[in-house]
């Protein structure tokens, strides 16, 4: 049940919005994808491209020339850390790095002006848009169905999970841990806080590249934000036995009560404040990494979206559903890092994730806003070319590994290019798949898949000396889809 407190404010907020807003329209476009998905490229990319007029054919405002010019403005949030574009442009272009990750939620208008396209409205005067991009980790969506979890079942379901086999090997310092504990005996601060680092480092194990796992909540045990060493986040799931009531004043109960406190502090203060103002949605997912840690990975990250398409599309009985004030209308899924298969294994790259996508919302029952799925490289860093092998011909990439990345024994220092056959994808994503219960025991990817981490690009320069946009793939075409008709 809706607090009158959450009610109140969000009525307030679009209140506010349009009296104080002025007459320019606002998008809030969110940005997310587990860590390491691409967030951080993504949104420096976008708006880099937007700002130097970058190559976007398919985007119709740029392409037809009526955009007149973008630029940052300082953000509506004060409350939210403002997205470090300046920072990231830096490493990426200047110093051919990678950028800094996501760890925290982050904000960054740009205000957008545009001729409109057709006459009539043209005789209104210029167009003008702020799009208020909203940089969040998506472990922190697959909170969400922790509310509607107990302590207890939590518990159940976490120690469920460790015990798998394929999470086995990493859980068990953390099970072991905590089969000497006794969850009715006192509560001891020492002992809470081993068991919750113990409990992390075992939810970090499996978000490693080598596992790549995903449903591994709750999710500010491994992106924190600005809770990094908050007590808040001092709890872990005991083993139970059935229907036990916690003792006043043991372990258990002390456990429980921070679990409730996550949950009405940490989880439900971010759906209010910063989920539920969203217009539009983009999730990034890294479909290669989890295919190269092969399918345990797989499934879980299908069990992932089906948690993340529940977060737009709440059941009616959902807490989140009497808070949602706004409707997320068009949400895309992108397929990142596209620029490490050659473009004839892109429509591949996309059926996979389609497929994962739309088994995830049967299981979540979603119903509604358009979905859309693209292979996407907000920053390309590798081109195509042909190598010969066995006198076959063979479509593969090339770049610069980045300094340290090693392939077959040998480590590269950050200058050499080469080229580079990744495998093919898997052409039927069926492949991937049994008969009801998600990615196939039994089927693995390609195991000649390589990735390897490319430097970013050097940027090319014009006749006249002008320094060209960073390359990309369908970053347009994404662009198009999310803000297209808002720049009529
Ligand atoms: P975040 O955790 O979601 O913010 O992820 P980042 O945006 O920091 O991306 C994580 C890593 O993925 C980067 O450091 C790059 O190595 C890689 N990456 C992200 N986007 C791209 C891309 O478009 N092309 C390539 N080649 N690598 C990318």
């Amino acid at each position: 049940i809706t607090s009158l407190g959450d009610e109140a404010r969000i009525v307030a907020d679009n209140v506010a919005g349009r009296i104080f807003g002025g007459s320019t329209p606002t998008l809030r476009l969110g940005v997310t994808g587990l860590s390491r998905a691409g967030k951080t490229v993504f949104i420096t990319a976008l708006v880099h491209n937007l700002i130097h007029g970058g190559r976007l054919p398919l985007f119709d405002a740029s392409a037809t020339g009526r955009l007149t010019e973008a630029k940052l403005e300082p953000q509506p949030d004060d409350e939210i850390a403002r997205f470090d574009y300046e920072a990231h442009v830096r490493s990426l272009v200047e110093d051919r790095i990678w950028p800094k990750s996501t760890h925290r939620i982050s904000e960054l208008r740009l205000t957008i002006d545009f001729e409109s396209a057709s006459g009539w409205r043209r005789s209104f005067g210029r167009g003008r848009l702020h799009l208020d991009i909203v940089d969040y980790p998506g472990e922190w969506l697959l909170d969400l169905s922790l509310l509607g979890k107990s302590y207890a079942e939590w518990s159940a379901e976490a120690l469920r999970l460790a015990r798998e086999p394929e999470r086995s090997d990493i859980s068990g310092a953390w099970l072991q841990a905590l089969g000497g504990v006794d969850p009715a005996s006192g509560a001891i601060e020492d002992q809470a806080r081993a068991l919750a680092e113990s409990f992390t480092a075992y939810l970090r194990a499996a978000r490693s590249d080598e596992h790549a796992l995903s449903m591994l909540p709750p999710g500010r045990f491994l992106m924190p934000g600005d809770m990094e060493g908050s007590p808040a986040l001092t709890f872990a799931p005991l083993d139970l036995p059935e229907s036990f009531s916690a003792p006043k004043g043991s372990l258990a109960a002390m456990m429980e009560r921070r679990y409730e406190a996550y949950k009405s502090h940490v989880v439900k203060p971010f759906f209010r404040d910063h989920f539920a103002r969203l217009d539009r949605q983009i999730v990034l997912v890294d479909m290669l990494a989890a295919l190269n840690a092969g399918p345990a990975a797989l499934r879980d990250l299908e069990t992932a979206l089906a948690d993340v398409l529940a977060c737009f599309r709440p059941g009616r009985a959902s807490w989140l559903t009497s808070i949602l004030r706004r409707r997320i209308d068009r949400i895309v899924f992108a397929a990142t890092k596209a620029d490490h298969v050659h473009h004839t294994d892109h429509d591949n790259l996309a059926r996979l994730l389609a497929r994962l996508t739309r088994r995830a919302a049967e299981r979540a029952e979603f119903a509604g806003a358009e979905v859309r799925v693209v292979p996407l490289a907000a920053v390309r860093a590798t081109r195509e070319v042909a190598v010969t092998r066995a006198g076959e011909t063979l479509p593969a990439i090339a770049g610069v590994p980045m300094t340290g990345e090693r392939v077959d024994g040998e480590t590269y220092d950050g200058e050499t290019e080469i080229a580079l056959f990744p495998g093919d994808l898997p052409r039927d994503p069926e492949a991937l798949f049994d008969g009801d219960g998600g990615a196939d025991k039994g089927v693995e990817a390609d195991p000649a898949l390589h990735y390897l981490r490319f430097r970013p690009p050097r940027l090319e320069r014009t006749a006249e000396g002008a320094t060209l946009s960073l390359p990309h793939i369908r970053l347009d075409q994404t662009l198009q889809y999310l803000i297209g008709d808002r720049l009529k």
